[in-house]
């Protein structure tokens, strides 16, 4: 007689980078790539790499309650000149010594066409297919629509960390910092 064993659910929350773990960067009124004025940038060097409190804490307990930590990021910077590559490196290193259980990035440029860049799911796939992922039981937590519309995208569930609670959002949940986010995971 064969006895069906209940099947070992992996399961993950994809965690976007800028905004959610690390601070971003008041460039103020000055800052104008390609005449667009842009005020809250990703970080540019490791000075500016600066970690919201409690996010290690808020990653060890995404792991107790049995989710790979995945990170998801856009990091154009690079392609568009705002970021040595060398000091990208360093920067990603820091980024590494948290908690995390893989690293997904993609350092394509906005107008490019690629399908890793969130609102595509690209990355979200990528992991999916690499650790046997159930994308039912999963969650995206970011800080931007696109990072919610590539959660959507790959059939996860969604969090948008916000400053602004009550913001307009197609996202499942809205929660101020990525501890909230930890807490409320089943
Ligand atoms: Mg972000």
């Amino acid at each position: 007689m064969t006895v069906d064993l209940p099947k070992h659910v992996i399961k993950a929350a994809f965690i976007d980078r800028d905004g959610v773990l690390n601070h971003l960067v008041d460039r103020g009124d000055g800052f104008r790539p390609n005449g667009v004025p842009i005020r809250w940038t990703a970080p540019f060097n490791l000075l500016e790499l600066n970690f919201k409190p409690g996010v290690r804490e808020a990653l060890e307990i995404i792991g107790r309650k049995g989710y790979l930590r995945i990170l998801v990021t856009n990091q154009p910077d690079v392609a568009t000149g705002h970021i040595d590559s060398s000091e990208f490196a360093r920067m990603m290193a820091r980024v590494g010594e948290l908690p995390l259980d893989d690293v997904y990035v993609c350092t394509h440029r906005p107008d490019g066409d690629c399908a890793c860049r969130k609102p595509a799911p690209g990355m979200l796939l990528a992991a999916q297919k690499k650790h046997g992922i159930d994308m039912s039981c999963s969650f995206m937590i970011g800080d931007m629509e696109s990072d919610i519309r590539a959660g959507r995208a790959a059939g996860v569930r969604t969090v948008l960390v916000t400053d602004t609670l009550s913001v307009e959002t197609s996202a499942d949940h809205q929660v101020s910092d990525i501890m909230r986010a930890a807490l409320l995971l089943p």
